[in-house]
């Protein structure tokens, strides 16, 4: 386990993915870890299957560097993914150090992290695929089992700290949680906040 080294809970990596995780060729670095318990999430039956393998910045580097081509010729890089990435700020930090500035970082996050966290995360991450669930928040306590609170804080602070062209809010329809009306207030409420860049998707229940 983490002795306190700078680790990352890596469950796999996904390489050559294009235009689902940010710019460009990207692959996907699933980690474990997250505060929320989402009725339909598919992490946690991954992690049934698989344990994390705990890895440095220079094991992930050295492990993602064969497609250094392909993302500087395309402007990718890796995606932080699978559970919650801004958990691990601190190691996302540290490989921008060892990558440098070539490769594009994008984080998947719930945003249901410490402030703290995302404040580290600001000056490593390039791209937020800002997963939002719904901005009501008694679906959100429903669906997630947690309170929506640090979230509205979290978009407030991601909101005032960088362009709204590096933020991309997904919207879901959470089959049997929310309604098309649900996703159109939370819109709304994240249009006002200044967030333009907007993906509205249907979960699917395997
Ligand atoms: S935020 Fe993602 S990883 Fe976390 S419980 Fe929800 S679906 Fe699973």
């Amino acid at each position: 386990m983490n002795n306190g080294e700078n680790l990352y809970p890596l469950l796999q990596l996904e390489r050559l993915r294009m235009e689902t995780d940010g710019p460009g060729v990207t692959t996907l670095v699933a980690g474990a870890g997250c505060p929320l318990k989402c009725v339909y999430c598919l992490n946690k039956r991954i992690l049934k299957e698989k344990t994390p393998e705990w890895v440095t910045p220079d094991e992930l580097f050295r492990r993602t560097c064969i497609d250094d081509l392909y993302f500087q010729a395309t402007g990718g890089g890796l995606c932080f993914g699978g559970g919650e990435s801004l958990l691990h700020a601190r190691f996302i930090s540290a490989f921008r150090e060892k990558c440098g500035d070539a490769w594009k970082l994008t984080a998947e996050t719930s945003l249901h992290v410490p402030a703290v966290q995302l404040k580290t995360a600001i000056g490593a991450v390039d791209h937020y695929l800002v997963d939002i669930k719904t901005l009501d928040p008694d679906i959100y306590r429903k669906y997630t089992g947690a309170d929506l609170d640090p979230v509205l804080h979290n978009l407030k602070l991601l909101a005032g700290a960088v362009l709204p062209e590096r933020v991309t809010v997904r919207i879901p329809l959470i089959p049997s949680y929310n309604d098309e009306a649900d996703r159109r207030r939370s819109e709304g409420l994240l249009a006002a906040m200044g967030f333009t860049t907007f993906d509205f998707f249907t979960y699917r229940i395997l």
